[in-house]
């Protein structure tokens, strides 16, 4: 069982002491449910609080996400950089979420370094890149909004958590677990669960809100990778589903749409280990979800500039889709034996 550093989130939680201070959050690029309900569940709080608040996202986030009610000012970097630009320099304290490594934040980068005031990071990723001059880095809590209730319980924050903290925090510990199917472990994260469950929130409308709330081209494009573009590689327990550009005008593509695309594969047994190409503009994205002991995050730094946890990470190459894909297969042979382990392992359970 996880132990708190209670000492720590203190001291943190005494840089925003004065309620007067002008505070940033900022969660990562292409944000998803733990990066936006974090940011926003945390944003909330701290207003309820008497602060002055604004979020700042990198780019903007996916539709579904959108009923979740935020009271700070919230500004897209990519698409209104001179309003963030200036929010940033007003700003007195930075909170960083849900992100590792300063490079997360995409075209924002330069903007953070230059931010002149205290800067705190609160995040469950492995092997933190210090850009902060507070660290709350745990990788035992299975979300980043887990960490922000316990961080608001230990500073005796309780009393200005209401129905739209609780709300946006469980969307972050909701999606982050897959819906409460992995990295659910800990007592606290039920703990917790069950302490947002306090504040009236409705958990089945929530998951409704999330999952039930997709337009017909996305489940299209699932039904296309999943049918026509997923490849088996049996041999290393591996599936990938490679995607281009065209494709995904094809099936009329919005932000999010690819979200949880990467895990089907996992469904099959026997494989441990799934991967997605994405074609950018000028590179590649990719997502890797693995099983069991296999790190998925090793590979993810190792060949494609890229880092995350154990069993999902995500990566970039700066290359055309199909030497991406085909430098991919050629690095398989050299995890075969990790490949191999992880998938006895897990044969071992079933
Ligand atoms: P996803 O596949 O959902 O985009 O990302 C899964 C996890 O991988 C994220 O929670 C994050 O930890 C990590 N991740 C995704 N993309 C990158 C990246 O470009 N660089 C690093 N360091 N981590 C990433
Ligand atoms: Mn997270």
């Amino acid at each position: 069982m996880k132990t708190v550093d209670t000492e720590l989130f203190k001291t943190i939680g005494s840089v925003l002491d004065p309620i007067e201070k002008k505070i940033v959050i900022v969660p990562h690029h292409n944000p998803d449910g733990d990066a936006i309900g974090s940011a926003i569940g945390l944003g909330n709080l701290l207003i309820n609080r008497g602060h002055k608040v604004v979020i700042i996202f990198p780019n903007d986030y996916p539709a579904y996400y959108n009923w979740i009610e935020s009271k700070a000012k919230t500004v897209i970097y990519n698409s209104q950089k001179k309003i963030a630009k200036r929010e940033l320099e007003a700003g007195d304290i930075l909170i960083c979420v849900d992100f590792n490594d300063i490079s997360r934040v995409g075209n924002m980068e330069k903007s953070l370094q230059n931010f002149e005031g205290q800067k705190i990071l609160i995040d469950h990723h492995p092997e933190p890149k210090v850009f902060c001059d507070f660290l709350i880095s745990d990788t035992t809590y299975s979300s980043t909004s887990e960490m922000v209730f316990d961080f608001i319980s230990i500073l005796d924050f309780e009393k200005f958590v209401d129905k739209s903290v609780a709300e946006s925090l469980y969307v972050g510990i909701m999606t982050d677990t897959g819906s409460f199917s992995h990295n659910i472990s800990e007592p606290n994260t039920f703990k917790v669960i069950s302490n947002l469950l306090k504040f009236d929130i409705n958990a089945d409308e929530i998951h409704a809100k999330v999952y039930h709330n997709y337009s017909a081209s996305r489940m299209r494009l699932l039904g296309y990778c999943l049918n026509q573009k997923m490849e088996i590689l049996e041999e290393y327990q591996t599936a990938v589903i490679s995607i281009t550009q065209d494709e995904l005008k094809n099936f009329n593509f919005a932000p999010g749409d690819t979200e949880g695309l990467v895990n089907y594969p996992l469904s099959i047994s026997g494989i441990v280990f799934s991967v997605l190409f994405i074609e950018k503009e000028g590179h590649v994205k990719l997502s890797f979800r693995s099983k069991g002991l296999f790190p998925a995050n090793q590979l993810a730094a190792n060949h494609f500039n890229g880092g995350g946890h154990l069993n999902a990470a995500g990566g970039e190459d700066f290359d055309e889709l199909e030497n991406s894909l085909l430098k991919f297969k050629q690095l398989l042979p050299d995890y075969l034996h990790q490949l191999t382990k992880a998938s006895n392992e897990l044969k071992k359970l079933v």
